[in-house]
């Protein structure tokens, strides 16, 4: 080896979580794409101990086609050997004689401990090995030290260093599939259902997916029933909700929940209490192991592969000896965090919860963990609260704008619920505000909204429309008829421009000198004051689920496909999806397509079939440019390609706009409802009238005024004039770039 060449070793370890695949393939490639060498280490800790033909070069193309699978390539496992001591010096002697001092590590947080213990020791076995003369001193001075990159793979998402842990979100999406499966046959014989999912220590999936899908009761590890006869309770909230023409019940428990003296609550006991005290048939769904399979999510696949991008960054960058250090995620910003840290405050968290300190477990879980615990422990419920006697009622009304986006019925759902539990009176404006000019409202209560978390579309009706003219005039009058005193404005552009114009107006029209909020919720994500919107998620996975179909198909007969999705002006949507599928080029407006592009990609395209490729993908944004159209882009590619390959176009169309909502936008649209409720009781009950967007920035829910519109937004393009996601165009280039030169002839033959 060149002692000037640095090289990586990647490995997973410990129970497997989507998007090791893609987090692998981004650490290889990385590696390669900055001079360095590649290794995998194969069957985690295991192949460490045993070396050989464990620990292999990683070529360019040997992690091609691995985005979309499930499980890891590599390999993971449990190894005891590793825990001891002998173990860890045999997994040193291989590493130094492949020459590996860097390493990044794709794991829970036992794996995670096994590394930093490997890092600690690395000085004083090396010594040994030194000693034992199983290394030359030229060696053990060429390696002083361990350089150790974290990468959480575990679908709990119970460690701290990342708002989310690499597999699970798709975790979430294998258990939601079920139980809104399980939810209509349970509907159909009004049956109970008792879901077990996973967590051993970390209620994290239990309570998002019981967010995520309306079920009707929940137990966490970390929140234990803190009655004694807690199953009383249950079981009269749920009778209740029969009574109320609840026709279903779903139960979801985490596999370690227990009850407040440490005891366990199983599936079984839970099923056995409903059968015995409500009479009725129960039956148990014990997810397992279907939690960690299928296809990664498309955001399990571009987390982890930001993540590997930036672990190989730092760990070239480093000096030798700097602390092993975790990558991870806080809103859309990619973090570093000592592992160390890591290690201890996720260790805090068990230590609370073993030693009863269930308020204190929940602090270290975070305020948005807590936030969404107390928002479900509401959305349960059979019947809101009664009113207080002589409370102060608001009238709050809540409307959809814009092109449906999934997730709209799920915040119409929590704002009704939440509002409605609060005292107020909730008020539902049809077909958005066209329903709004011809007076289409109507209270709405709490058994109205029931059903409605999983459905994709917009029930209230949404549309394009803006007002104008006149129309203003009749929307003052429908709102004072109705005496609404705040709007819940759910939806995209045309609502945002719609609520600025009405603040705009409030001079002319008293009736628009009340408060008024807007919930980001469009597939395009082109809103100012949130990185991201409701149902963007859930249009990225519908479009990454067809490409995976379109490039499986492709692969058959030597294909490019040129596929154009949605998005408006704004290339959210495109650069995302390519990101998560690995296409070679990706087409926006905001960058813009000329003729020089399309040449260099042709002759691209050429030159990777020429050595071996199958499948070509380019996606576009509808908008990318008029005149280069996805017809004339096909017609190019197909012209010039000659005999290498055939070209196809796939218009992917109003798929996107469809389907029910992914677990992310449920939860996203939940808990922005739950605020945008709070802003609005708060102003109304103190006589206020400020408007604001609502959304997420930075990881947390922050207020934008609406007169800032204008400096935000582009309006001729509706999108605002500065994109966080701008920054992953080159990751997105170089991860999809064909195999550089000097690599294929190192590791393949053409
Ligand atoms: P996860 O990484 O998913 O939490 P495990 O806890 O099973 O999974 O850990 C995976 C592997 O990491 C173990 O089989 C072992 O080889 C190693 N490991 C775990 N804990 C330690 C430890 N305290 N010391 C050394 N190695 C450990």
């Amino acid at each position: 080896m060149e002692n000037n060449i640095k090289r990586i070793g990647v490995f997973t370890s410990g129970g497997d979580a989507q998007g090791m695949n893609a987090a692998v393939r981004s650490v290889v490639r990385t590696t390669l794409d900055r001079g360095a060498e590649a290794y995998a280490i194969y069957e985690g800790y295991q192949g460490m101990v045993d070396g050989g033909r464990n620990m292999r070069p990683m070529g360019w193309n040997e992690v091609g086609g691995i985005l979309q699978q499930g499980g890891t390539i590599i390999g993971s496992a449990r190894c005891a050997e590793f825990r001891e001591r002998p173990g860890r010096l045999r997994a040193v002697a291989n590493l130094l004689t492949s020459g590996i001092d860097k390493l990044v590590c794709i794991g829970g947080d036992g794996s995670l401990t096994g590394a930093y213990k490997l890092y600690e020791e690395w000085p004083g076995l090396v010594e040994e090995l030194l000693q034992t003369g199983v290394i030359s001193q030229e060696m053990a001075d060429a390696h002083p030290s361990l350089a150790v990159a974290g990468i959480i793979g575990s679908i709990d998402n119970d460690m701290y260093g990342s708002d989310m842990t690499t597999g699970a979100d798709t975790a979430l999406h294998r258990i939601v599939e079920a139980v809104d499966a399980i939810t209509s046959t349970a509907a159909s014989h009004q049956r109970s259902f008792v879901i077990e999912v996973m967590g051993r220590r970390c209620g994290y999936l239990a309570l998002m997916s019981a967010l995520a899908t309306g079920a009707d009761w929940v137990l966490i590890p970390e929140a234990p029933p803190n009655l004694d006869d807690w199953e009383a309770k249950m079981c009269d909230v749920l009778a209740r909700g029969r009574e109320n023409g609840r026709r279903d019940s779903i139960v979801i428990v985490a596999e370690g929940a227990q009850d407040r003296y440490g005891s366990p609550i199983t599936s079984q006991y839970v099923k056995e209490v409903l059968e015995e005290r409500l009479g009725e048939d129960a039956r148990i769904t014990v997810l397992g192991h279907v939690q960690r399979g299928g296809a990664p999510s498309a955001f399990d696949r571009n987390l982890a592969t930001q993540l590997g991008v930036r672990a190989v960054e730092e760990l070239l960058a480093d000096e030798p000896g700097t602390e092993p250090f975790v990558m991870g995620i806080q809103g859309n910003k990619i973090t570093r965090t000592p592992l160390a840290t890591c290690l201890q405050q996720t260790q805090a968290v068990a230590e609370a919860v073993h030693a009863g300190q269930y308020e204190r477990a929940m602090e270290l879980r975070g305020r948005s963990f807590r936030k969404s615990f107390r928002t479900l422990r509401t959305l349960v419920r059979a019947l809101p609260h009664d009113p207080t006697p002589g409370q102060r009622r608001a009238r709050i009304a809540v409307l959809n704008a814009g092109g449906p986006a999934p997730g709209m019925n799920t915040a119409v759902r929590a704002a009704v619920r939440l509002g409605t539990d609060k005292g107020h009176i909730m008020m539902g404006i049809n077909r958005g505000f066209r329903g709004l000019i011809r007076g289409e409202i109507k209270e709405l209560n709490w058994m109205d909204v029931a059903g409605l978390a999983p459905r994709g579309g917009s029930e209230l009706g949404t549309n394009r429309t803006a007002p104008e003219g006149g129309e203003w005039y009749a929307i003052a009058r429908n709102l004072e008829e109705h005496q609404v005193e705040g709007i819940l404005m759910i939806g995209g552009w045309t609502g945002y421009k719609a609520v600025y114009e009405m603040h705009r107006l409030r001079e002319n029209y008293p009736a628009f000198q009340i408060p008024m909020i807007c919930l980001p919720a469009t597939i395009n994500n082109n809103l100012l004051g949130s990185e991201l919107s409701v149902g963007a998620d859930t249009a990225l996975n519908s479009i990454v689920d067809a490409v995976d179909k379109i490039k499986q198909s492709a692969v058959a007969s030597r294909r490019t496909f040129v596929v154009e999705v949605m998005g408006h002006y704004c290339g959210y949507l495109a650069l995302m999806s390519a990101l998560a599928t690995g296409a070679e080029r990706v087409y926006i407006h905001e960058e813009g397509v000329t003729l020089k592009d399309l040449v260099e990609d042709v002759n691209q395209l050429i030159t990777g079939f020429k050595r071996g490729k199958r499948v070509g993908l380019m996606i576009r944004n509808e908008h990318a440019n008029d005149i280069y159209s996805t017809d004339f882009m096909r017609a190019l590619f197909e012209e010039e390609g000659g005999d290498l390959f055939d070209v196809r176009q796939a218009i992917l169309g109003h798929m996107q706009q469809g389907g029910n909502p992914t677990p992310y936008d449920r939860i996203l649209a939940t808990r922005l409802a739950s605020d945008c409720v709070e802003y609005l009781e708060e102003q109304i009950l103190n006589g206020r009238a400020e408007s604001a967007y609502i959304g997420l920035v930075g990881g947390e829910f922050r207020l934008t005024a609406v007169e800032d519109l204008p400096r935000l937004m582009d309006s001729e393009r509706a999108r605002p004039k500065s994109q966080w996601w701008m920054d992953l165009r080159p990751i997105a280039r170089t991860l999809a770039q064909p195999a550089p030169r000097s690599r294929l002839e190192t590791h393949e033959t053409e």
